[in-house]
């Protein structure tokens, strides 16, 4: 346990597992704070104590979006035990932060309530896909959300509307632990919100790589420009570094064919960024979340 938290409640929620075990790529190490609350109260005292130690909490939904690397300044709290729950009233829906997306879509799907389709086949939870406001097909997450609880900085719980909150291009101004979000669906019936989730994972089996793990597109779209296309057209698709690869398939996406660390991701994401500098004069930016 952390010598910076010293607090008898915390002791349950701190763990000494290693981050690979919930990372979505298989890379990460062990972490020196690294909690897993059970209960909300739990993230309102860490969060807290992180404040006071002057350190930065960084929540972890799925990780779907993360390269962990170096977490030694960083406290790390995952959502996987806190209790989930998703209570419908009408088209209004209130979900736990660590609800899965493909199970939110699928249960909403039976009670003919859509609009998120186009996040079908993403690995993520909810509290993730809000805080990076996921996206595809021109419609993104915000485009739904009615109002967030989120455990703030200073370890107190509040809501905030969308109004409230900045959402962009795979971002937010979130800056605490979410907790539940409020959606606004549209009614659609059964058939339609099946076809259409169908066709979206169709989609994406046939453009992305399902057959090893990734973080999905590495990098935002420039203006005008697609990522992929400016990487793959520097001559970098499959280029391999130790266990990690560009994919084939899709150069905007760096998967792990097996044993990749931290370093061979990264030492990619070095070359796609300079490649397309040098040759493109195009600065790539991350999409994704690295932890060095
Ligand atoms: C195969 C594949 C396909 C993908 N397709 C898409 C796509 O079409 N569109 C898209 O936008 N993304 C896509 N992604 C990327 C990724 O799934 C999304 O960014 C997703 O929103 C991340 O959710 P997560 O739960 O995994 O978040 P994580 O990876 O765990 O975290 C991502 C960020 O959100 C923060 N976060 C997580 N949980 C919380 C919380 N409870 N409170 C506050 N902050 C939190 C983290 O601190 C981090 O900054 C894809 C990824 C893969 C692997």
């Amino acid at each position: 346990m952390s010598k910076i938290f010293d607090e008898k409640l915390l002791e349950t929620a701190a763990i000494d597992t290693s981050l690979r075990e919930f990372s979505h790529l298989g890379i990460g190490g062990k972490a020196k704070n690294l909690f897993a609350p059970h209960k909300i109260e739990e993230i309102s005292k860490i969060v807290s104590a992180t404040a006071k130690a002057n350190l930065n909490i960084f929540p972890v939904g799925a990780a779907s979006n993360i390269l962990f690397g170096n977490t030694r300044d960083k406290v790390i709290i995952l959502d996987k035990f806190i209790p989930k729950f998703c209570e419908v009233n009408g088209n209004e829906v209130l979900v736990s932060a660590n609800y899965k997306i493909a199970k939110f879509i699928d249960e909403m799907k039976e009670l003919t309530l859509g609009g998120l389709e186009f996040l079908a086949g993403v690995p993520a939870n909810i509290g993730g896909a809000v805080s990076m406001n996921a996206g595809a097909f021109g419609g993104n997450i915000s485009d739904f959300i009615e109002f967030i609880e989120v455990v703030d900085h200073d370890g107190k719980i509040r809501e905030y509307q969308k109004e409230e909150i900045d959402f962009g291009y795979r971002k937010s101004s979130i800056n605490g632990f979410i907790t539940k979000v409020g959606f606004i669906l549209a009614p659609k019936p059964k058939e339609e919100i099946m076809a259409e989730a169908a066709k979206i994972i169709a989609f994406r089996k046939v453009q992305h790589p399902y057959n090893f793990p990734s973080l999905g597109s590495t990098f935002k779209n420039p203006e005008n420009h697609a990522a992929g296309k400016l990487i793959e057209e520097c001559g970098l698709k499959g280029k391999t570094i130790g266990g990690a690869q560009i994919s084939k398939k899709h150069a905007n996406f760096i998967v792990n064919k097996g044993n990749a660390t931290y370093r061979d991701v990264k030492s990619l994401i070095d070359l796609m960024m300079s490649e397309v500098y040098r040759t493109m004069n195009i600065m790539l930016q991350l999409e994704i979340k690295v932890l060095d």
